[in-house]
């Protein structure tokens, strides 16, 4: 039985610049910045009809349509410090291929978690307070809890759970609809979570860790450190690009294209579901937008007392593998001095491992991949676009 809360997103759409306090006489630019290289499917070309441009870490600018749907948007720059909450920081390495304040017009964002590498304080500064949001239950309640600043239009998705994103009408053509579902992702395997405390306890009493943390580090802090990384939960996303002739009935849904975006997750026996619910039905990933890293908390500099709380090359070809995506994009791999695996370990580690099916395809900061999302669609009148849709749940 599928439940259906209709119009649960619904608002008017208004052209607004991505800096809510700033004066409405600045004029954004109507498109991304050129791409300084563009790849396609290695197997299957012609025919593009939507975009992917890499802004860096987990931040990557879909255009299809005539929309625009930014993940996990981090715009710091190389020499800030994202905040991951317990008292712990990683400075940056990278900037990001583009500036916040020369977006274009974004449409929906789409949140994986509430991590200053996903989410940062300058982000969460300057973005409109009414751009819709789509996150999980935990991200939301950071968002709306903040008085006079909270943001006005977020959504949130539990694991399984579905939401409908209707773009705008376009007068007898198939209008373009999203469908969304939370997946699941995990920092640390609950299983564990003992087997660090313990690690952390035997540890030599007084150490202290300062590296790149603005403040040290106590041994005692860890425990809060640890448990700090099963909260917030982290999520991952079905991203569903397609048509429906009736938008508001969420089972009348055609997808022509199907993203799956992991999030900062390990691989864990939760991610066995995707397999059961897309690849080996009738419903393939088109995409996998894999976050890697092996990002390493507090820092690998602290390894083995360190641990790991997103895929490093090995796990991401794990799950290539089970998912057996059409594409892999590898991103969230080399922005902060967390982050211990590289892209080039992900290369060698596709290469050793003869993953079939899957082609690779790495972006650099600033480049695109171009795909096709089947079926036709009427293209959104800018004017007309507008968030609305539903939300269901098995
Ligand atoms: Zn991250």
């Amino acid at each position: 039985m599928t439940k259906h809360h209709a119009a649960h997103l619904h608002r008017s759409y208004k052209r607004t610049t991505s800096d809510a306090r700033s004066p409405r006489a600045v004029v954004l630019p109507d498109t991304l910045p050129p791409a300084k290289d563009t790849k396609q499917h290695p197997t299957d070309l012609g025919n593009e009809n939507a975009s992917l441009f890499f802004v860096g870490t987990a931040t990557v600018i879909i255009e299809w349509a005539g929309i625009r749907i930014m993940t996990d948007p981090n715009f710091l720059h190389a020499g800030d410090h994202a905040q991951f909450g317990a008292g712990v920081s990683s400075e940056r390495r990278t900037n990001p291929a583009v500036e916040l304040h020369d977006l274009p017009r974004i449409d929906l964002v789409l949140l994986s978690h509430y991590h200053g590498d996903h989410f940062d304080q300058k982000v969460e500064a300057s973005l409109r307070r009414d751009i819709p949001i789509i996150t999980n239950p935990h991200a939301r309640v950071q968002l709306t809890n903040k008085g006079s600043e909270s943001f006005t239009n977020v959504s949130a998705l539990a694991p399984f759970e579905t939401g409908l994103v209707e773009i705008g009408g376009t007068g007898g053509v198939k209008r373009p609809l999203l469908r969304i579902t939370g997946m699941p992702g995990r920092h640390v395997p609950s299983n564990a979570v003992v087997g660090l405390l313990n690690k952390m306890a035997n540890a030599v009493s007084g150490t202290s860790f300062y590296h790149s943390n603005p403040t040290p580090l106590k041994r005692h802090q860890f425990p809060t450190l640890v448990l700090s990384f099963l909260d917030p939960p982290t999520t991952g996303w079905i991203l569903e690009l397609g048509t429906s002739a009736d938008t508001h009935d969420p089972t009348d849904f055609a997808p022509g294209y199907r993203i799956y975006i992991t999030g900062d997750t390990l691989f864990t026996e939760d991610l066995h579901a995707i397999r059961e619910k897309y690849t080996a039905t009738d419903n393939p990933i088109d995409l996998m937008l894999v976050h890697l890293g092996g990002t390493m908390i507090p820092s690998p500099a602290f390894s083995p007392l360190s641990f790991m709380v997103s895929m490093d090359a090995a796990q991401g070809v794990r799950l290539m593998k089970m998912v057996e995506p059409g594409v892999t994009i590898p991103i969230h791999y080399d922005d902060y001095e967390v982050f211990a695996s590289g892209v080039a370990e992900f290369e060698g580690e596709v290469g050793r491992e003869k993953v079939d099916g899957g082609g690779v395809v790495i972006l650099e900061r600033r480049e695109a991949f171009e795909f096709r999302v089947r079926g036709e669609v009427g293209r959104m009148r800018e004017e007309e676009a507008y968030f609305g849709g539903g939300r269901s749940s098995p």
